[in-house]
């Protein structure tokens, strides 16, 4: 049996974006979802139906594929394990992956590496949640605590700010069951994602970092420019930072890693991804070298690209509204494309639902101060709408 030259576990628009950029090189590639018209499915040589978590339909995947990636984190690992032990590949490591979708993990292993990140505690259940917070985090009281699922989070969901003293009083309800990171809140200046390719020989390449904007309300990130708007002081620290993580991880394959700047220029990291990522997006268009190539770069043992800027760049996601579910249409894409520097991606989602991700837009323009104008335009153009 011809395999295919890379399996994506996950059909979402990462794996999409993925496989567009490896169709310019004649790669072939196999999808594992439980949908079989995600949106990286539907562009695939083959597509394997069948759930994440699915030992069987995993084993099904890597067996057609000379090597195997996966661009979401929510995935059986245990069985990715035993698979790796029978000689499949897999890239990032299914350890790095294991070690990353566990938040109180990776927190752990930030604090074991003495890699700067903000005061933590895990706690299993929400019996724990006082004595934790009065013995772990005592600088918190009166302040805030940031609460994170271990498991299962993503985009915001999983994630609530709280105020400590409410939780402590009983005022305010402990928001999740099961295992949970706490953490202090950092009043942050900026919040900044580095993404380092490091390939299977130890190669290393940054891309620019990016700053992102977020959405208070429904935590994503609205609008995202690059590159981030620090000092060569800062850039260089987060670089150094970024680096350590991946090599203290180990870790090959693409990363990114979400950092915060606080008031006082410190940097402490948020969380990492062992995949391509949302504030990657931009680089199809902005960089040299985009993420998605990168990883495909890394996956076929080939040398890592330049990962330097083109032009400033900015993006935007494009979001289902919250007053609808279903087919939808993007308002204003006529005026969109006509605008110079302005690239629309839409990921091929069927139906529009509140909050979901329908696609993005970059933004590029030769200097920051167009771009932001630029940007703030299309900001109030990404709307979609009932079909
Ligand atoms: P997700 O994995 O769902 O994206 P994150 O851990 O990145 O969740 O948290 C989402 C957002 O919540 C962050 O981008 C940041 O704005 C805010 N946040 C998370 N942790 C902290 C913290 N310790 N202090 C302040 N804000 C935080």
């Amino acid at each position: 049996m011809q395999k295919m030259d890379i399996g994506i576990i996950g059909g979402g628009q990462l794996g999409k974006m993925l496989i567009e950029e490896g169709l310019r090189y004649n790669i072939t590639f196999a999808t594992l979802d439980s949908d079989a018209n995600s949106p990286a499915s539907a562009i695939s040589s083959e597509h394997v139906t069948g759930s994440l978590q699915d030992a069987m339909a995993l084993k099904i995947l890597a067996e057609k594929s000379a090597v195997s990636t996966y661009e979401i984190e929510e995935i059986n690992v245990t069985a990715l394990l035993d698979l790796q032990k029978q000689g499949h590949a897999f890239v990032p490591a299914p350890e790095s992956l294991q070690l990353i979708k566990n938040k109180g993990l990776q927190k752990q292993f930030y604090g074991d590496n003495h890699l700067p990140t903000s005061a933590f505690v895990v706690v299993k259940n929400v019996h724990e949640w006082k004595s934790a917070i009065i013995e772990k985090l005592p600088q918190c009281i009166g302040g805030k605590i940031v609460a994170k699922l271990c498991e299962g989070g993503y985009d915001g969901k999983g994630v609530s700010i709280l105020k400590t003293d409410e939780i402590l009083s009983g005022a305010a309800e402990i928001p999740f069951e099961g295992p949970c990171v706490l953490e202090e809140f950092i009043p942050c200046e900026q919040e900044i994602s580095i993404i380092v390719a490091r390939g299977l020989d130890g190669e290393v390449k940054c891309f620019p970092p990016v700053e992102m904007d977020m959405d208070p309300v429904k935590n994503l990130i609205t609008y995202q420019i690059c590159p981030a708007q620090i000092s060569d002081d800062v850039l260089n620290k987060a670089n150094t930072i970024a680096v350590d993580v991946v090599n203290k991880l180990n870790g090959y394959g693409l990363f990114a890693i979400e950092m915060f700047i606080t008031h006082d220029n410190k940097i402490l990291i948020n969380e990492m991804a062992p995949r391509p990522h949302n504030s990657g997006h931009h680089t199809i268009e902005a960089n040299y070298t985009s993420q998605y190539e990168q990883l495909i770069r890394i996956l076929l043992k080939k040398p890592l690209g330049d990962t330097d800027i083109i032009q400033p760049s900015a993006m935007v996601n494009i979001i289902g509204a919250n007053n609808f579910s279903g087919a939808y249409v993007l308002q204003y894409e006529k005026e969109l494309l006509q605008m110079q520097g302005v690239y629309i991606h839409m990921y091929g989602k069927k139906e529009s639902r509140p909050a979901r991700k329908l696609g993005h837009i970059t933004i590029m323009a030769s200097d920051m101060e167009a771009l932001r104008v630029k940007a703030d335009k299309v900001l109030t153009m990404c709307e979609v709408v009932a079909l």
